[in-house]
């Protein structure tokens, strides 16, 4: 589908067109995108569109990420993509195009705005105005998981100094630019005090580069239940991925607006930007769509590609639309809404509003802001680090685990020392509870003597006599010390 917006070389605004990579989606893609489009070029967007083809046709024919190959080509010379929503197959076999689309591309930040239009659009919290700032490519979703027994299964949970970093910095520098006053970081760090622990260490640092920025931190599970309960209490959250990933989607849908959401995945090279919502197949083809949520996409991708004017015209004409009570369906409420219309009309509406901005609801002005462009992170030395111990895991399920301290007992340590046995974590040898449960999932832990330093082959030669003697070793992992810390989790007692 070819957009209007293509022809010359400079567009109504005459500005430079800026090349963006798009996609009309499915379901009702294809119609909210057309409307987004005449919205943009009425603005005086200056844009120069490659159209891929993403989702279920490019699924059904067999390629299992939803994504032709070349289509690649496009989206890593644009290096902006926005997206309309897809459908996506039932089924395994089928790859979250999504996922596919942040990693491949580095896409690290998810941004997405979370704002109550009261009293124009119903919602609890009519003075809420968050944005959720989630990491987007560590965390659980790294997707490395494992049966290691018959009865346990794991998922590797990996944070990186790095990727916190990265993401942090972004939150702090995106409350800067937008005039917010505080960043609010959520995690678990008093359970997950080494890859929840690292995200909030990284963030109380850099956080002292932000004075003119209050900071706090939460543990997520209070924090989630106030921000569902007092939302306009926070500004900017920060938080891991899974964290982000779940918050995020209620954090607009107690705003009142899922429907509107827009959102913005940001890597250091290319950023992707689309409705949180999907491809409601049974609205598809009908003109009843709400728009809303693609083109605050697009008001966000507007201001990435340094075309903030044209971004605060359309941003200002739909507060407008929805202030004057012109509202699609989903949001059309008696006696509050004053037209209601579909897809195509409101767009009208829109367009008919550009040049003007909201009376009661807050205007927006982009600007002076474009895409963030994140300092350099300072040079930092690697950490000395030493060996000395291993936790080997075991499959076994041949008794108590005084037995398998005695197997343990044994074998030829290579001078390493059976110090511990934890069952999910719990200790269990020595001095164990009878009470606890056990699986067939033991952490055997051995340290090297007083502390000393081990050896590769140590531990080589230590696996070959657990293996001498019968027992099924399905992983180890060595237990280090960085400039003199511990970088292991010590054993839970009871
Ligand atoms: P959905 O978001 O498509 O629909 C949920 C509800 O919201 C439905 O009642 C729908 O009618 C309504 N709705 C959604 N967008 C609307 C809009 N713009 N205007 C008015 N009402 C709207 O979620 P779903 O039904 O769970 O998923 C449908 C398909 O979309 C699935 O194939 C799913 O995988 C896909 N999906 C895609 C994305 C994406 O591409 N980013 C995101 C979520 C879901």
């Amino acid at each position: 589908m070819a957009s209007a917006i293509t022809t010359t070389a400079k567009g109504t605004a005459g500005l430079e067109r800026t090349p963006i990579t798009v996609a009309y989606g499915d379901g009702i893609g294809p119609e909210i995108m057309a409307a987004t489009f005449r919205v943009l070029e009425a603005a005086g967007a200056s844009l120069a569109i490659e159209e891929i083809e993403i989702g279920e046709g490019v699924y059904r024919s067999g390629v299992s990420a939803g994504i032709e190959l070349a289509s690649w080509d496009s989206l890593r010379r644009t290096k902006v993509f926005l997206k309309a929503p897809i459908t996506t197959p039932q089924g395994s076999g089928f790859k979250s195009l999504n996922v596919t689309v942040r990693k491949a591309l580095g896409l690290y930040a998810n941004v997405r705005p979370c704002v109550a239009y009261a009293p124009y659009l119903d919602t609890k919290h009519p003075a809420m105005d968050v944005v959720i700032v989630r990491e987007n490519e560590e965390d659980l979703y790294a997707g490395i998981e494992h049966r290691q027994t018959d009865e346990v299964v794991q998922c590797l949970k990996l944070i990186s100094r790095p990727g916190c970093e990265k993401i942090i910095r972004y939150a702090f520098e995106y409350a800067r630019a937008n005039g917010r006053k505080k960043v609010t970081c959520f995690t678990k760090d008093n359970i997950m005090k080494m890859t929840d622990g690292l995200f909030h260490a990284v963030f109380d640092e850099i956080a002292a580069d932000y004075p003119d920025l209050v900071n706090e931190h939460w543990i997520v599970d209070i924090g989630a239940a106030k921000l569902a309960d007092t939302p306009e209490a926070f500004d900017v959250i920060v938080m891991p991925n899974l964290y982000g990933d779940m918050l995020s989607d209620v954090a607009a849908q107690i705003a009142g607006s899922v429907g509107l959401a827009g959102s913005a995945n940001v890597g250091e090279e290319c950023a992707m930007f689309e409705a949180i919502h999907g491809s409601a197949p049974p609205l598809a083809g009908q003109d009843l769509a709400n728009p809303s949520g693609l083109l605050l996409a697009a008001v966000m991708m507007l201001v990435h590609i340094g075309q903030p004017d044209v971004a605060t015209r359309v941003h200002n004409a739909w507060l407008r639309t929805i202030e004057d009570g012109v509202h699609t369906f989903d949001v059309f409420e008696e006696g509050v809404s004053t037209k209601q219309v579909g897809t195509s009309a409101f767009a009208d509406a829109v367009i008919a509003r550009i040049g003007e901005s909201p009376e009661r609801l807050t205007p927006v002005s982009y600007a002076g802001t474009g895409a963030l462009v994140l300092p350099k992170p300072a040079f930092r030395p690697r950490a000395t680090k030493a060996m000395i111990g291993v936790d080997v895991f075991l499959d076994w399920k041949a008794g108590t685990p005084d037995d398998l301290a005695a197997v343990l007992g044994g074998v030829d340590g290579n001078g390493l020392t059976l110090s511990m046995i934890t069952n999910r974590g719990i200790k269990v040898w020595p001095d164990g509870f009878g009470e606890t449960f056990c699986t067939d999932h033991w952490r055997c832990r051995f340290a090297g003597e007083g502390g000393q330093s081990v050896s590769h082959s140590q531990i080589v030669g230590l696996l070959s006599g657990v293996q001498a003697a019968g027992l099924d070793f399905i992983k180890m992992e060595s237990l280090c010390t960085f400039d003199g810390v511990p970088g292991f989790s010590l054993g839970q007692g009871q």
